[in-house]
């Protein structure tokens, strides 16, 4: 596995594979920071943007090539002895160590923030599921609670329901016995308007008659008497009793 340096500009992080500004204080940048930090001034004095350090020197901070030809790696180092060609190695390896260090420490950094913070979530996450068990067995007991009540509720309106049918039955069986005292009423009352008008039919022919033959008087019931006592077969429908004052004499007309 290669490991790539990146950008130890702040919040940067590109990694850097083919051209990079490198530092004697071992501090490496892509190009458009490198560009635009190490722009040399009039007294040559530039600061490294990652550790504030001054790098005076012209090779304090110099744009190397990541990825060099053979023919550079021929001859970078040709010419050195071997003491000089190691401390160069030595050096250069120092610098690729502090790479991988920092970036070893950023991310047991970012681990250890990720950590925290899921640790954090863990509790909160803990105590939301703690307050949602509370709840869900609030709501389980609430639950329970109304499927009692429906059930209570429920044998009520059974009850009431029964209740109802019965009375319901009863009031049918009333409404039946209503209406045939009803039609045992219509019938007796037409029974009796018959009976009458047979009755009225023979007081017209004996009133017919008897005013025919003779005056008579006519006598009002009284009010204590009972018509079917006057109507009665032995008891005389008008008195014609001469003896007593009529108070009120009927005399026909004679043609
Ligand atoms: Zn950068
Ligand atoms: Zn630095």
């Amino acid at each position: 596995m290669t490991l790539d340096i990146v950008c130890n500009f702040r919040k940067c992080r590109k990694a850097l594979t083919s051209q990079a500004w490198v530092t004697t204080c071992s501090h490496a940048f892509c190009v458009d920071h490198g560009k635009r930090e190490f722009k040399r001034h009039i007294d040559n004095s530039l600061i490294c943007p990652a550790c504030n350090s001054e790098l005076r020197d012209k090779f304090d901070v110099i744009q190397a090539d990541l990825k060099p030809s053979e023919t550079f790696k021929s001859i970078v180092l040709a010419g050195l002895k071997p003491d000089t060609i190691m401390d160069v190695a030595m050096r250069a390896i120092s610098f690729w160590s502090y790479q991988i260090e920092q970036e070893t420490l950023y991310q047991e950094s970012l681990a250890n923030h990720s950590k925290e913070k899921l640790q954090c979530l863990e509790e909160i996450n803990t105590l939301n599921a703690q307050k949602l068990k509370a709840e869900l067995d609030t709501a389980k007991r609430k639950i329970a609670s109304l499927q009692e009540e429906f059930k209570k509720k429920k044998k009520q309106s059974d009850e009431l329901t029964a209740l109802l049918e019965e009375k319901t039955r009863k009031i049918q069986k009333l409404a039946f016995q209503l209406d045939a005292h009803k039609r045992r009423d219509i019938h007796g009352q037409n029974v009796s308007k018959n009976d009458n008008a047979a009755q009225c039919m023979d007081i017209s022919e004996l009133v017919g008659q008897r005013a025919a033959s003779d005056a008579f008087v006519f006598k009002p019931m009284r009010d204590n008497e009972d018509s079917r006592q006057i109507f009665s077969p032995k008891t005389p429908i008008f008195d014609f009793r001469a003896k007593r004052k009529p108070s009120f004499q009927f005399r026909p007309l004679k043609s």
